[in-house]
């Protein structure tokens, strides 16, 4: 019998809406990335409901982290995410932190550090960001992020800034 062996690596997505009911675009972003071929969903954290960066006159957001473990390179993974960005109607104005829809971003891929066009992974300012380092530390509590330390460190760093956890679970 022959065996094929694929390499697994763990990732961690990060999940964020503001516009056309942020709970359910999140949702619906979980689903679509449980059925990518070549993904299996590990964790999922709470919500999260969280304010605007850059410019302030727009909803506030709703994000989560999602850990999987994918058998896609980082760019496939990526482009994936990217895919189902669009399908739930993400509009590109060219704007930095504008309001959307769905924003799907690449944290960690393994214990990759990456730096190619398409992508920097661990992604860009997550050691800033208390949306995207409280719901990870809540799945991932032992996790080192490579380049910038432990979880537990970047959190004792990084106040919520009006980060709350939403009850529900999607
Ligand atoms: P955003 O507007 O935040 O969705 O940024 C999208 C752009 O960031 C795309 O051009 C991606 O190729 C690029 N990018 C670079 N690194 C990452 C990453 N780790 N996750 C998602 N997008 C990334």
């Amino acid at each position: 019998m022959e065996y094929v062996s694929f390499t697994q690596v763990i990732a961690y997505i990060g999940l964020g809406s503001n516009l056309a009911e942020p709970a359910t675009q999140i949702k619906s972003a979980r689903y679509a990335v449980d059925a990518i071929e070549g993904v299996q969903e590990l964790a999922f954290s709470s919500l999260y409901h969280s304010l605007p960066m850059g410019p302030q006159d727009q909803p506030d957001y709703v994000n989560a982290v999602m850990c999987v473990t994918t058998e896609l390179s980082p760019l496939n993974f990526l482009y994936s995410l990217q895919k189902i960005e669009n399908d739930q109607g993400r509009l590109r104005k060219g704007e930095q932190w504008g309001p959307r829809t769905l924003d799907l971003d690449v944290l960690l891929y393994g214990d990759q550090e990456i730096n190619v066009p398409d992508l920097i992974v661990p992604h860009k300012g997550l050691d800033e960001r208390s949306f995207v380092l409280y719901p990870l530390f809540e799945i991932a509590p032992q996790l080192f992020v490579p380049g910038k330390g432990s979880i537990i460190d970047l959190i004792a760093k990084c106040p919520l800034s009006g980060l709350r956890r939403i009850d529900s679970h999607v």
